[in-house]
């Protein structure tokens, strides 16, 4: 591990000179990124309402075909009592004719059949702007929640020959598969930050008990064995990255990233080089903090709105430096679940581990929904 720092350090600062270069593409990037989103938003909605125009013509065409049917056979039937009761051939194939104009003019008169000719309605592109998560400031939004937050590191099968430490930091798969089954059965919406703090923003209901599952590191067994449960139980995820560890054998690639980031896990930043941020200077904590956002921003193609203090350590400068590094909030290793404007830069979560059976997995959750 401090071999691997060690490297990770000695990389940044190669970097140095190429990241200045970088800000400046990222910055662009990320403006692109907004109008592509818009772009493609408008071109979702009128996608979908030509598949609605052509899904309904295709319905109110056998409510037609049903009805002529439906009409013919009840008419039929009255012209064969017309024989019985009459016995005048021309008059029942007169009746017959005319009762024949009848059906097609009634089917004319359908009110659904003619709704076929209605115009559609078009969106028009003001009512469907997107809302812009990177322009909010949760500090001046009120709010005031009991939110469970979860942390977790590593996601494989326990090996006894690892450090204790590690082994603590482990939830094995079978275990991390039985708490997700648990958390859909039981009602609770898991839920990525970004999409938990927009609803909040922009005030919206939440979902039925929102759990927020985080993941510190970004560790290749993220990939390989916790996404997999993850999407086989559709639950959502954050996932902490320490941008200069990527590509390493034990961490994500950005490949695996970008993956995971368009199947919809969110991305935020563990800093550079895993440091901790108590005890740098000035310009070290902003290269933590500014050259990992804009990294990972740079390689999925997307916002990086939250950041999680390596190790834990944190101080009223370094919360003051995530602020200026434009971060929205940023994750402890504090346990609790009060989350609000106050301390956004400071949140609380509940260490997961593979010690802890289902029941005290679902007292832990279930504390915020009592
Ligand atoms: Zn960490």
């Amino acid at each position: 591990m401090i071999l691997m720092k060690k490297k990770v350090l000695k990389k940044t600062n190669k970097n140095k000179i190429a990241f200045a270069k970088m800000h400046k593409k990222a910055r662009k990037n990320a403006t692109a990124f907004i109008d592509k989103s818009k772009t493609k938003i408008n071109k979702e909605i009128a996608k979908r309402n030509v598949a609605k125009k052509t899904a309904k013509g295709k319905t109110n065409k056998r409510v037609f075909i049903e009805n002529s049917t439906g009409n013919l056979l009840v008419w039929s039937g009255y012209i064969g009592l017309g024989i019985l009761i009459t016995a005048v051939l021309v008059l029942v194939s007169g009746s017959a004719k005319n009762l024949k104009t009848k059906a097609a003019s009634n089917d004319n008169a359908n009110p659904q059949f003619q709704e076929k000719e209605k115009p559609v309605h078009i969106v028009k592109s003001t009512e469907i702007e997107p809302f812009d998560f990177t322009k909010v400031d949760l500090e001046k939004i009120e709010f005031n929640k009991k939110l469970p937050i979860l942390m977790y590191h590593y996601i494989e099968p326990i090996d006894p020959s690892q450090s204790r430490l590690r082994q603590n930091l482990t939830v094995s798969p079978e275990k991390f598969e039985e708490q997700m089954k648990w958390l859909s059965e039981n009602g609770f919406t898991t839920m990525t930050l970004t999409d938990y703090f927009s609803k909040i923003a922009e005030g919206k209901e939440l979902p039925a008990k929102p759990v927020l599952l985080t993941f510190d590191d970004g560790y290749r067994n993220f990939y390989l064995n916790a996404a997999p449960i993850l999407n086989k139980y559709s639950q959502k995820a954050t996932t902490f990255i320490i941008s200069g560890s990527v590509g390493y054998p034990a961490y994500m690639t950005w490949d695996m990233i970008r993956e995971l980031y368009k199947q919809g896990y969110e991305f935020g930043s563990h800093s550079v080089s895993h440091a901790n941020l108590k005890s740098l200077k000035e310009s070290k904590l902003e290269e933590e903090l500014q050259d990992s956002k804009w990294e990972i921003e740079k390689e999925i193609g997307g916002p990086v709105n939250f950041m999680c203090y390596p190790s834990g350590f944190f101080d009223s400068r370094v919360i003051n430096a995530t602020r200026t590094a434009q971060y929205k909030g940023a994750v402890t290793t504090g346990s609790g679940m009060d989350v609000s404007n106050k301390n956004i830069f400071e949140m609380y979560r509940y260490r997961i581990s593979d010690g802890m059976g289902i029941d005290r997995f679902a007292w832990t959750v279930n504390q915020a929904y009592q």
